[in-house]
């Protein structure tokens, strides 16, 4: 068979997570949080369904979930998304990615995409007939390197991915970055997918800089950002792309035909919880709590702490403790210690082993000092 993606196998959070289930590891591997949401959004979402709000909702989502994630945005950004023409409600940040791909990039057209990147986003630029333009984030501390980013522009430059809070590096991009970027790309017409599923996770009085806040990037982005990881409900699939009215029309014709529509009494129970910004305001409290416990634990093992200034996971520089490479260390450590991570490598496109591996602290605090005490070993 001659497949469409040759280099592409099961995830590595699906290996890590089997691995953990497997051999009984605490699974600090995979991103997702180990305790429940909130009741009121279980109840609100019930509530939804026994209203009958049961079939299909419009395509582009419903309109009381597009409000309020517009009346969000603006609130916290001071950027004006109109609810009928610029925002949509996708099936996870995952379905907006590919959309906003499939509907930009075309054969032979060129996507610059920042080592390590999230794992979905090359093969969707190969699906889409693209050429993925890989540009290393600087070695050490993961920030944008702008001399390289402008290296990488050709006339063929179609698109770049950008995501910040970071997976996995846990770094976040300063307004500094921003207005370079800003700066960098305004000569040209390349469009901007911003990953910013993690924008509710800025650590120690930091602000998420959303592509929103800069007019510059705005008018040429796609801001992609995932319920899931803000309501603790990565299993609900729900996310939405904001992007100005004729970038949304491109994108609603690729959304129309890859998922139509998306769950219908989630986004009314979304819309309704969303009327509260306290949860996504206590969410920097709520992680750094998390994010401090873990780093403690972890300053008393051999392992390097590397910051972690968003998004909820933690990197470690593995060199001290193991002279394996970090796939072959993720592995032992599940096996022989009992704790799950992630290496670095299934981040880079050519595997790249830096010797560092990244632990997801969404956890109850419970499971963190259960792992914390494994890794003791350490
Ligand atoms: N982008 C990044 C950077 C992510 O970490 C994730 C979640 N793993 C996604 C996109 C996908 O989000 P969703 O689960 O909403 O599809
Ligand atoms: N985004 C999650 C992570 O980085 C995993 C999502 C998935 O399993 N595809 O761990």
């Amino acid at each position: 068979l001659q497949t469409k993606l040759p280099a592409v196998g099961t995830t590595i959070f699906t290996v890590m997570s089997a691995l953990a289930t497997e051999t009984g590891a605490v699974n600090l591997g995979q991103g997702f949080p180990d305790f429940n949401c909130d009741p009121k959004l279980v109840n609100d979402v019930s509530q939804a369904m026994q209203q009958g709000l049961n079939q299909y909702p419009p395509m582009p989502g419903v309109p009381a979930l597009r409000e309020a994630i517009s009346r969000k945005i603006e609130a916290l950004h001071g950027h004006h998304y109109r609810a009928a023409d610029e925002i949509t409600v996708t099936a996870g940040a995952t379905q907006a990615i590919i959309t906003a791909i499939l509907a930009i990039v075309r054969a032979g057209d060129e996507v610059i995409v920042l080592e390590p990147c999230y794992d979905s986003y090359v093969p969707n630029i190969e699906l889409a007939g693209g050429v993925v333009v890989r540009v290393p984030l600087t070695p050490g501390t993961f920030r944008p390197d702008f001399d390289r980013i402008a290296a990488a522009i050709t006339p063929r430059t179609r698109a770049i991915l950008i995501n910040s809070p970071h997976n996995p590096s846990a770094t976040v991009w300063s307004q500094q970055d921003m207005l370079r970027l800003q700066e960098l790309l305004a000569p040209t017409d390349i469009f901007l997918i911003s990953d910013e599923v993690y924008e509710h996770m800025v650590f120690d009085g930091q602000t998420h800089q959303s592509a929103a806040r800069f007019p510059g990037l705005a008018a040429r982005a796609f801001i992609v950002s995932s319920f899931g990881k803000t309501y603790h409900v990565t299993g609900w699939k729900v996310g939405y792309v904001a992007a100005p009215a004729a970038l949304t029309a491109e994108f609603r014709k690729v959304h129309q035909f890859n998922v139509f529509t998306v769950n219908t009494p989630v986004q009314h129970a979304l819309a309704q919880y969303m009327a509260d910004p306290k949860p996504y305001l206590e969410l920097p409290a709520f992680y750094q709590h998390k994010r401090d416990l873990f780093r403690a634990g972890l300053a008393r093992t051999r392992f390097k702490l590397l910051p972690s200034e968003g998004s909820y996971f933690q990197c470690v520089d593995i060199s001290e403790v193991s002279d394996l490479g970090e796939a072959d260390f993720a592995q032992w450590l599940t096996r022989e210690i009992g704790v799950a991570a992630i290496p670095l490598s299934a981040f880079y496109g050519d595997g790249f082993d830096q010797r560092v591996v990244r632990f997801c602290f969404a956890k109850k605090d419970e499971t963190l000092i259960a792992a914390l005490e494994r890794l003791a070993k350490l």
